[in-house]
């Protein structure tokens, strides 16, 4: 039995543990050509599916203009 998909994951970079991840993320995401294509890399636990789905809904933001998503839009 599974329960790893209930655990609460971070909503933005900020909650994101991985302090070094997050400026990465940030950096590339203030960039005005974003890159086609995220790979995500590191063992089990790291944070990398947490890390993917901020990426995720910040690629898909209609309003966010920074950092971060604005956690409001359909996205
Ligand atoms: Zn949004």
């Amino acid at each position: 039995m599974s329960v790893f998909h209930l655990k609460y994951r971070p909503q933005n970079l900020a909650e994101l543990d991985l302090s070094d991840v997050a400026e990465s993320i940030g950096k590339i995401m203030s960039n005005k050509e974003r890159p086609q294509a995220y790979l995500f890399a590191g063992p089990k636990g790291s944070g990398k599916t947490s890390a993917a789905r901020i990426v995720a809904k910040m690629v898909n933001c209609e309003k966010s203009k920074g950092k971060d998503p604005c956690n409001q839009c359909s996205a």
